[in-house]
């Protein structure tokens, strides 16, 4: 296999035969200062969008077919983020927050997951187009942080026993988050019925504690190979498997065909309403902010939509 840079922009799975454990790590970096970049949010919310990439892309890592598509949203009632979301395609990863300024600037430097939150849910969307499936579990957003309340999806909507670490820091280069997601799966593995998927198993508080000792600074050291980051955690163990890894970048897949063909199935009474000064219908991408004009008349009479 041709050497890749296992430092950042990337991810990695992992297997731990003898223990039935799997793993992915992942790290981020000039991938979230371009995301970050269509953005101007205050630091609180960039660590917080950085950590979730980088759980979307552990979550991304999992999926076995390359057209498989993750989203994650994290939506509240009366929160100061009303709304995050992030997804990721094919190692392509985008995501925006929606949040009141004025009552985070209230919450002090350093507000606590529930804070930002208040009753908030976590939902998480797999999409498999070629097997045509798709399957969402929703916890609420609880705990300490948001690998916690990862942790609590696997656990209660999964019935996996998992362990979720990340963490995110602004160097002088840019952004870094790091993240690792670890996974007692049953004998057998996938594929087969669930057997012993059980908290109490042997191997499982064993692997937790070697993936749990994890440093903050080791999962966002751009300097620290993810490879050699995973033999400093488990070198102790008889075999420890590495998959190939996944590249990771920011992709946004807004299209000005298919904003148009959006807009042109509204009926011509609220397509007027949304003209706006300049005589133009403006959309913004959330995602990426990239602000599509539409002019009204190529719309008018129906959907047939011509492309630009
Ligand atoms: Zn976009």
């Amino acid at each position: 296999m041709p050497s890749v840079e296992l430092k950042t922009d990337v991810a990695i799975g992992v297997a731990i035969p003898a223990r039935n454990a799997r793993g992915r790590v992942a790290r981020l970096g000039s991938a979230v200062d371009a995301i970050l970049a269509s953005h101007e949010y205050p630091p609180v919310i960039e660590k917080l969008l950085a950590e979730a990439l980088v759980l979307t892309a552990l979550f991304g890592a999992l999926l076995k077919e390359p057209g498989g598509q993750i989203t994650l949203q994290a939506q509240t009632e009366a929160g100061i983020i009303d709304l995050l979301v992030c997804d990721y395609l094919g190692g392509e990863l985008r995501g925006y927050i929606r949040h009141d300024p004025e009552r985070l600037a209230d919450a002090g430097p350093n507000p606590s997951l529930f804070a930002l939150f208040g009753k908030g849910y976590l939902a998480i969307t797999f999409d498999h187009p070629v097997m045509e499936e798709r399957y969402q579990g929703i916890v609420p957003l609880e705990g300490d942080s948001l690998a916690q309340a990862a942790q609590n999806f696997f656990a209660q909507s999964e019935q996996i026993p998992s362990i979720v670490r990340l963490a995110a820091e602004k160097r002088e280069e840019g952004w870094s988050a790091g993240g690792l997601l670890f996974q007692h799966l049953p004998e057998g593995e996938e594929g087969r019925t669930r057997i012993h998927t059980r908290l109490d198993h042997p191997d499982w508080p064993h692997i937790a504690i070697l993936a749990g000792s994890v440093k903050s600074e080791e999962l966002t050291d751009p300097n620290l190979p993810l490879d050699d980051l995973i033999w400093r955690l488990f070198h102790e163990e008889d075999e420890v498997r590495t998959l190939p890894a996944i590249k990771l970048t920011r992709g946004c897949r807004c299209d000005p065909v298919y904003v148009r063909s959006v807009i042109a199935r509204f009926p011509d009474e609220e397509r007027e309403a949304m003209i706006g000064e300049d005589g133009m219908i403006r959309v913004d991408c959330q995602f990426c902010s990239t602000s599509f004009a539409i002019e009204p008349s190529e719309l008018s009479g129906g959907s047939e939509v011509s492309k630009a």
